[in-house]
């Protein structure tokens, strides 16, 4: 038998299920709700500061830390929300997309046989991120919004039991993708409250904070008491200006873990894409001035309503999404008993794609039947989805 090529840190990784659902989606001319992208452009303001970049030719490596306007126009972002006066020299990275900055902190703050918290479900990446860096993850679950909960809850005993002496990390992502799910503030204490007893960072993705809805809250963990010190807060411009093949993400967090990533990521990348960095500059600069996170909820909560209509109307209840731009619908009544077996289906033989959220899970056990859908999709896009979930709906 010949030696694997592969090392062992990688050999068990498979392809995501966003590359595998988008490609059967496209080979069966599927209408694609599954990838989390969106379908429209970005504004165009921001697209022709790109080009204004490039033709000035600002085209060679940027500062491997970040072009300073872009780290400025960031701390301005925080001071504008009421989160915090951020230092753009000391405590702002930028990496390229969310993706990269997950990967570097997680390498840049824990050591091999240290324990990473992770709620359960969780983004794909974070898993491999862990295990790559020789971290040991625990699980915390989620469950949906049963037994009188009007939302997505975790136990707070559960959360306590992952925590001991080995625990270095917990992973937060609040708006919840694949759930929905926005983080209240007694649910930040609890988790602030162990990761001061217990000495843990926190890693908190919140690259859908600008995508809340109907009275949720975003409050970002770094600014609870306590919380600044040992929070790494990690954003991207993707979602919230609809750019999501730029890859321009950031972290903003106090000096000495800003300063663990950096050390990661001058060996990752090094530096980000020196035009979309001064493009992303003007994005942040011009949506403090001109409305656009209202108009982008305004427009983003018709597009959750209609797919929700659209969901219910096809015989698939859905659940509460709080933020981020999806929606999980209750498999059961279809009669599938699995998600990765209804999604196949749903794209193949119905011809819309969706993403099974047991993707998200580690321990396969006592799963909820659900599907994720994407509603980050232009109105005839969500119509061409209905057109087809009536039909099926007709046929069965
Ligand atoms: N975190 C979460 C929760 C995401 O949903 C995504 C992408 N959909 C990312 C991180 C990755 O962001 P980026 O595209 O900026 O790398
Ligand atoms: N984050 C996107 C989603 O949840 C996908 C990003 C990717 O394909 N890596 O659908």
């Amino acid at each position: 038998m010949t030696t694997p090529r592969s090392a062992e840190r990688v050999r068990q990784f498979g392809t995501t299920i966003f590359a595998e659902m988008s490609a059967l989606a496209v080979q069966c001319g599927a209408v694609n709700l599954g990838q989390g992208f969106p379908d429209f452009a970005g504004p165009e303001w921001v697209k022709q500061a790109a080009i204004d970049a490039i033709c000035a030719d600002a085209n060679q490596y940027a500062p491997y830390i970040g072009v300073p306007r872009l780290r400025e126009a960031i701390a301005a972002t925080w001071q504008a929300q009421g989160w915090r006066t951020v230092d753009p020299q000391t405590e702002v990275t930028i990496t390229s997309g969310a993706t990269e900055a997950l990967f570097g902190a997680v390498q840049a703050l824990i050591n091999p046989g240290d324990e990473v918290i992770l709620f359960e479900p969780f983004y794909d990446a974070y898993l491999p991120d862990v295990t790559m860096a020789g971290g040991i993850p625990r699980f915390v679950r989620l469950h949906p919004p049963t037994d009188g909960q009007q939302n997505w809850w975790f136990d707070p005993a559960e959360l306590q039991a992952a925590f001991s002496s080995r625990t270095r990390l917990l992973m937060l992502n609040t708006p919840h993708n694949p759930t929905g799910k926005v983080f209240r503030r007694h649910e930040l204490e609890q988790i602030a409250d162990l990761c001061q007893t217990y000495d843990v960072i926190v890693i908190a993705d919140e690259v859908y904070d600008q995508l809340v809805f109907a009275g949720a809250e975003h409050i970002p963990i770094a600014t609870l008491p306590g919380m600044w010190e040992r929070t790494l807060t990690i954003n991207s411009l993707g979602k919230t200006f609809s750019l999501t093949g730029w890859k321009i993400g950031y972290a903003v967090g106090a000096a000495p873990l800003i300063a663990a990533l950096r050390a990661a990521h001058q060996w990752i990348t090094f530096a980000t894409a020196t035009p979309l960095q001064y493009a992303a500059a003007v994005a942040l600069e011009g949506a403090l001035q001109n409305g656009y996170y209202d108009r982008f909820r305004a427009e983003y909560t018709a597009r959750y309503r209609l797919l929700e209509e659209i969901l219910i109307s096809a015989g698939l209840p859905v659940l509460p999404t709080e933020g981020s731009y999806f929606l999980m619908a209750d498999i059961t009544p279809t009669g599938f008993r699995d998600d990765v077996t209804f999604c196949r289906y749903l794209t193949t033989e119905v011809g819309v794609a969706a993403i099974p959220p047991s993707a998200f899970y580690a321990r396969q056990t006592d799963l909820p039947l659900l599907a994720r859908f994407c509603f980050a999709k232009r109105e005839e896009t969500l119509r061409a989805a209905q057109q087809r979930l009536l039909a099926w709906r007709q046929r069965s």
